[in-house]
């Protein structure tokens, strides 16, 4: 094709995908770079595509599946979403089927027949299954759009997700050298994204590398109290009837803060490894079908969790890392509405999380890998700046001072606590670095103990230089030292504190101390604010109650379907049908999120609903 040729064939390929876009997913407009990407694959370019979760992948490789002739082959580790996905694609009239493990033999022929016969827009396949000779062959015979492959950074052998099936998928290049692959990932890493060009042999993609940042989600760590109680709070006041998830560390603390919200009437359910595989099945299903449930999890909890409403992801228990934390966190708010990182955070999590580094059995350099990352999530925690800069800064991605996080919005105090740490060094040093927190911070505040008693600590020089300070600012400095490795802490069994290298010079005055002032736990609310990621639908009284009506009328209509609720419409497409109230199949047709498909199949019952009489 000539030059002039291939930009006017480009431009009916951008013009055909818009169509699709707005007809088939009711959006409408393409966000960030989907438009050059889809452009891109659809002209049967190879691609590398690095974006956050819920930046929009899938569209990405739907939509030119859908443009080329041909079936677009999805390969996904994640078998036990594809049922959703696919009912999600019917839903919006896409012809997709998949093919794994858990269907019987007779489905699959089925659809390895409509495969054959040019019926499926879409295959979903799990990778073990694809590498079968079998799959191999009838992908042969039939005539193949493209290759997705998605959760690439699956191919890292120095991931967490590592499946070495993935490693083996090199192989759709070297049978398939004419069909387009686009390889997909929210692993911001570069090790991770030089390894998945080498191994599947991507080194001709091109490669479409997104901002990380998730503006519409809102960071926010609090000095920890009474974490449940802070956390029932939260939710209380600012997440009411929402849909979200607890992070916890251990199973049982998940039982434990699960009942404790039931019992305070939030819809809780618990999910963590030592459960029956029945049980925590029906809950993950119960939370993806359900509105308004609060999964209260260890980590083994979210992969591949693709439910776009949840407004809240909380953490009880301080993560290990950075990476932790962005992923768990990351699954909060994927529809682009408003949403919230929020985590309860004190001394007794460094404490803890420091502890497990020194008594795990792994070798040296292992310990110290991830001694390395827990002092990078203490930093973000300690922080007297913008939390989403600082977790840029960690990916490698420049930014500015954001305005939706708590130290943005309500920025810290910090003070010269050069004196303050000396004195708690002091009281350590003067305690004969045999004592606990909590008897140590005795000394420092003048408070009459039995033990202080016991062990005459009253009459020690440093006894009650502390005085002026209440407990818990003490004990906020004390946490913070230790975050900076100015006090350890022992691990004898009686969690002795102890001084460390790093002492000598602040005692000797040789090096100056900034903390963050210690603030008083409160119940605040901020202001939701506009970020670029969402539309901001502020509902009246009035469009409250039909939004309310439309998520009874969303419920009904996804049990009997069968369907996950957000299959049918997302929170924001009701919200603007709530706000807008169109009056007829007309006027509901330019919502966003409203596809033909859908307007034919509930159009008439939505408009029913709107003209009822309240
Ligand atoms: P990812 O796989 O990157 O995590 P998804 O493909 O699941 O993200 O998309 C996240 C959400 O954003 C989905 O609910 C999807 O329908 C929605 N979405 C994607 N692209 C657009 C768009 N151009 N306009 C509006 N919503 C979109
Ligand atoms: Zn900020």
């Amino acid at each position: 094709m000539g030059g002039l040729n291939n930009c006017a064939a480009q431009e009916a390929i951008g013009e055909q995908a818009l169509q699709l876009l707005q007809n088939v997913f009711g959006y409408p407009a393409f966000r960030g770079q989907q438009a050059e990407i889809v452009e891109h694959v659809a002209s049967g370019g190879d691609a590398l595509v690095l974006m956050p979760t819920g930046g929009g992948k899938s569209l990405c490789y739907q939509i030119p599946a859908m443009l080329r002739k041909g079936t677009g082959v999805v390969i996904s580790p994640l078998i036990a979403l594809m049922q959703d996905q696919v009912d999600a694609l019917a839903e919006a009239g896409v012809r997709a089927a998949f093919l794994n493990s858990t269907q019987s033999f007779d489905e699959s022929v089925r659809t390895e027949r409509k495969l054959r016969n040019g019926e499926l827009d879409l295959l979903y396949v799990a990778p073990e299954r694809l590498l079968t000779s079998r799959c191999l062959d009838l992908l042969a015979s039939s005539r193949i759009a493209l290759f997705a492959i998605d959760e690439a950074h699956c191919v890292s052998q120095w991931g967490h997700d590592f499946r070495p099936e993935y490693i083996k998928l090199s192989i759709l290049h070297e049978q398939f050298p004419d069909v387009p692959r686009i390889a997909l990932t929210a692993t911001a890493d570069h090790l991770t994204r030089a390894e998945i060009i080498q191994r599947l042999q991507l080194d001709e993609a091109r490669q479409f590398v997104s901002s990380f940042d998730r503006p519409n989600i809102r960071y926010q760590i609090v000095e920890k109290a009474n974490g449940r109680k802070q956390l029932l709070d939260f939710i209380e006041s600012e997440h009411a009837g929402d849909a979200g998830i607890v992070y916890c560390l251990s199973r049982k603390k998940v039982e434990e803060v699960a009942d404790f919200l039931n019992a305070n009437g939030v819809t809780a359910l618990p999910y963590h490894a030592g459960m029956d595989n029945g049980t925590r099945a029906a809950n993950q299903s119960r939370f993806l079908r359900e509105d308004g449930i609060v999964m209260v999890a260890t980590i083994a909890f979210g992969m591949g969790i693709d439910k776009p409403d949840v407004r809240f992801v909380a953490h009880l228990d301080l993560p290990k890392s950075i990476e932790g934390y962005y992923q768990e966190t990351g699954r909060a708010g994927r529809d682009g509405q408003p949403a919230d990182a929020w985590m309860a955070y004190g001394l007794q999590d460094v404490v803890q999380q420091r502890r497990m580094i020194d008594e795990s059995e792994a070798d040296e350099n292992f310990k110290r890998v991830q001694s390395a990352k827990l002092d990078a999530m203490l930093g973000l925690c300690e922080t007297l700046s913008c939390r989403r800069v600082r977790l840029l800064t960690y990916f490698g991605e420049p930014s500015s001072a954001c305005g939706n996080c708590d130290t943005c919005l309500n920025p810290p105090v910090s003070f010269n606590a050069t004196v303050e740490v000396q004195k708690l060094l002091s009281a350590v040093y003067r305690t004969e670095q045999r004592f606990g927190a909590m008897h140590v911070l005795d000394v420092l505040r003048g408070v009459d103990s039995e033990k202080v008693k016991q062990w005459r600590h009253d009459q020690l020089p440093t006894f009650g230089v502390g005085a002026d300070r209440s407990d818990a600012e003490w004990r906020a400095i004390l946490r913070q030292a230790i975050a900076m490795g100015l006090v350890t802490v022992d691990h004898d069994g009686f969690n002795a504190l102890k001084l460390t290298e790093a002492s000598r010079a602040v005692l000797r005055g040789e090096q100056q101390i900034e903390l963050r002032q210690y603030q008083k736990p409160i119940k605040q609310k901020f202001k939701p604010i506009k970020t670029k990621g969402y539309v901001e639908s502020d509902l009246s009284a009035e469009g409250q109650v039909l939004f309310d009506k439309l998520r009874w009328w969303r419920v009904e209509t996804a049990r009997k379907h069968n369907v996950p609720a957000y299959v049918i419409f997302h929170d924001a497409t009701m919200r603007e049908i709530a706000r807008v109230k169109p009056a007829s199949l007309d006027d509901l047709r330019h919502i966003s999120g409203v596809g033909e498909k859908k307007l034919e199949t509930y159009g008439a019952e939505i408009v029913a609903l709107i003209a009822e009489k309240a």
